[in-house]
């Protein structure tokens, strides 16, 4: 379903990404790890078009993502065009990033109705059975302020669902977290990858990676450094840097 080749991102002169091949299948939960400023959130905001690249190919579903290509080279889409494969991907970041003056059920609402111009009452359903997906269904009135982070992170990821999107990306989503909130959190996750979801997951819990990921990535100075089956790479990394990361985490 995701298919990045040769992806290179520059900050200027400083080169980010430097040649990323990674491939996720259908279905497929795949996770990245790596040390911080290795480049894995900004991998990530490649693939929904929240950042140019710099050269390479990213495609979902073999759509390119954020242009098209003509003659061997790459032109950047229409913002509507951008806005369309964004709707397609959702996206939750370490802050959860709601509205605060909305309730959790309208935060859960909004999107379908402003951008998919969705009606209200089908959109309410919806939005409440996301929220009861994801166990929040009793705080569905609550405004974010009066929410655990990690209901206001569950939210958010009812949210994003809301939206129907064919593959998830989740940045760091239970670092910002206290330790006995991150649970429920990865407990949500873990019941969306069985739901067949796609997605990509950068966390620091290996836990997960082991139980839930079909592939665990290791990125260090903007390459991926190894990649394989998270049992496998856990349990016998190929690399130092790769052992060197481990060890830390573990
Ligand atoms: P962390 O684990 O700390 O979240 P990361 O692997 O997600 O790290 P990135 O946030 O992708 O790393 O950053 C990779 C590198 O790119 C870092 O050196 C960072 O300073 C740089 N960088 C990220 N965003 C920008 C930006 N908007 N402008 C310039 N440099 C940036
Ligand atoms: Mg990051």
């Amino acid at each position: 379903l995701v298919r990045i080749e040769g992806v290179h991102k520059f900050y200027g002169s400083h080169h980010v990404l430097r040649g990323i091949d990674m491939t996720v299948k259908q279905g497929e939960v795949a996770v990245l790890i790596g040390p911080s400023g290795s480049g894995k959130s900004t991998l990530l905001r490649c693939v929904n078009h929240l950042e140019s690249i710099s050269a390479g190919r990213i495609r979902v579903n073999d759509e390119l993502i954020g242009y098209r290509e003509r003659g061997g080279k790459l032109h950047e889409l229409h913002v509507k065009e951008i806005a369309r494969q964004r709707r397609n991907i959702g996206m939750v970041f370490q802050r959860f990033n709601l509205f605060g003056h909305k309730t959790a059920l309208e935060n859960v609402m909004e999107a379908p109705i402003q951008v998919k111009g969705k009606d209200k009452s089908s959109t309410k359903r919806r939005a409440l059975e996301l929220l009861d997906r994801v166990g929040l269904s009793e705080r569905a009135y609550h405004y974010p302020a009066q929410l655990s982070g990690g209901q206001q992170q569950r939210v958010a990821i009812a949210r994003a669902l809301a939206m129907d999107p064919e593959l998830m990306l989740f940045d760091e989503p239970t670092s910002a977290l206290d330790p006995e909130l991150v649970g429920d959190v990865l407990n949500v996750m873990k019941d969306l990858a069985r739901s067949g979801m796609t997605m990509v997951v950068v966390t620091h819990e290996i836990g997960f990676a082991r139980e839930v990921g079909d592939t665990l990535t290791f990125m260090d100075g903007g390459v991926v450094v190894e990649s394989g089956n998270p049992r496998d790479v856990i349990a016998n990394p190929q690399h130092q840097r790769t052992q060197g990361f481990l060890s830390k985490v573990l």
